[in-house]
């Protein structure tokens, strides 16, 4: 095996605004004819060096320089050094290796399902001590968070739309715990966790980052000062072969150059529609800390700069949900989020949904169409019901 890799260098200087960043991070040296993009690399086997030492690469399962580009590119957008995994859930699992046997760990009430599920397996086998929060109740979190090996915060969470006060986490928590935050739902463009005391940010970069419905991939972004959690990590996907295709990395990278003008138009429309949709008789409850009422708004207004393009809706229960979603023609029903189209699904279609999400919650990702267009939709679909 080759030396344990060192963070990648980041060319660009960290005082350019993000737009920009998301543009211009991660291109190859301007030399001429080389592509002003990277260029999607296929190579399992590198040529390799009796020094192994000079080898950055050594084999298809340790890196790859679509990666490396696209890496570079979420590193400079997060402010620390990033790690590109084959899924969110791979990225997810990778982090989780840190928890000792025995430890303690706090994590959200209400959170992505499979992060949760995933937590529980492993909490049952590895004798883990799970404590279940309200993420956006600070003393709460702080209160389970005494003794804790890690903090597992998502923020806002999937599905319930809830906002976690990350600054005052970051200050408040000890540094023997992991700071660890799922930064999924608000992106590097709405909230940068690193500088609020986070030791480390996950994505599913599945969802807003790549932005097209087309890719399965996560990403783990660690603080530049903190290279020994970078080369653990690391040293995790090697070990655990949880690397990433190239085309995914390509079509991520991408994807990624868009996310500042997904993210204003998307945001824009979701504060529309969270609007009328609170005005709307059958609906019993909008969670959008774009709303004034909303209990996350305030947090969300002094910690993050945009409320996001994620929202949930509350109708009576399962069937007018269902009803609803099948009343709607432009939305497209499905899982996933984030991406340019917009989508939608009754969360609790899934068996293994946490019960704590009510029947009729209905979860809707805000894309880049026009939003008259998207408020027809919906607005029919709620006449009808
Ligand atoms: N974290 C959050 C907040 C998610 O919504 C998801 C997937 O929906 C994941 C992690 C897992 O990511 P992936 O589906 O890319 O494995």
């Amino acid at each position: 095996m080759i030396n344990q890799s060192q963070p990648p260098a980041h060319p660009l200087p960290l005082q350019l605004h993000l737009e920009t960043v998301a543009v211009a991070a991660g291109r190859p040296e301007q030399v001429v004819d080389a592509p002003l993009n990277p260029p999607v690399v296929f190579a399992s086997t590198y040529i390799g060096a009796h020094d192994i030492s000079a080898a950055k690469i050594g084999y298809g399962r340790y890196g790859n320089p679509t990666w490396q580009a696209l890496e570079q590119t979420i590193g400079a957008l997060e402010g620390g050094n990033a790690l590109t995994f084959a899924s969110g859930m791979a990225a997810a699992h990778a982090v989780l290796e840190l928890m000792p046997t025995g430890g303690v760990i706090v994590i959200p009430h209400n959170c992505y399902l499979g992060v949760a599920e995933a937590i529980d397996r492993r909490a049952a086998r590895g004798g883990w001590q799970v404590r279940r929060v309200n993420i956006a109740d600070t003393t709460e979190v702080l209160a389970a968070a005494d003794g804790a090996d890690m903090v597992w915060i998502e923020s806002p969470t999937n599905p319930t739309i809830e906002v976690a006060d990350l600054p005052t986490l970051g200050n408040s928590l000890s540094p023997s715990s992991v700071f660890v935050v799922d930064n999924t739902f608000a992106t590097p463009l709405l909230q940068r966790p690193l500088e609020s005391g986070a030791d480390i940010v996950l994505h599913s970069a599945t969802k807003l980052l790549s932005g097209h419905s087309d890719v399965v991939l996560g990403a783990i972004v660690t603080r530049i000062d903190d290279t020994q959690t970078f080369q653990g990590l690391d040293a995790i996907r090697r070990s655990f072969g949880a690397s990433p295709g190239p085309m995914e990395a390509y079509l991520a990278l991408r994807g990624l150059r868009t996310l500042p003008l997904r993210i204003a138009q998307a945001q824009a429309s979701a504060q529309v529609l969270a609007e009328r949709l609170a005005a709307h008789e059958s609906v019993m409850q909008v969670r959008f800390p774009g709303l004034p009422t909303d209990p996350g708004h305030d947090v969300a207004r002094r910690t993050m700069s945009g409320f996001g393009s994620l929202i949930s809706i509350d109708l009576a229960d399962a069937t007018t949900a269902d009803a609803f979603v099948d009343g709607c023609s432009l939305w497209v029903f499905a899982t996933s989020l984030g991406g340019v189209e917009s989508t939608l699904e009754r969360r609790r279609r899934w068996k293994s949904e946490l019960q704590s999400i009510p029947e009729g919650l209905v979860r809707l990702s805000v894309g880049i169409e026009h939003v008259e267009d998207l408020w027809s939709d919906l607005a029919q679909a709620l006449d009808h019901l």
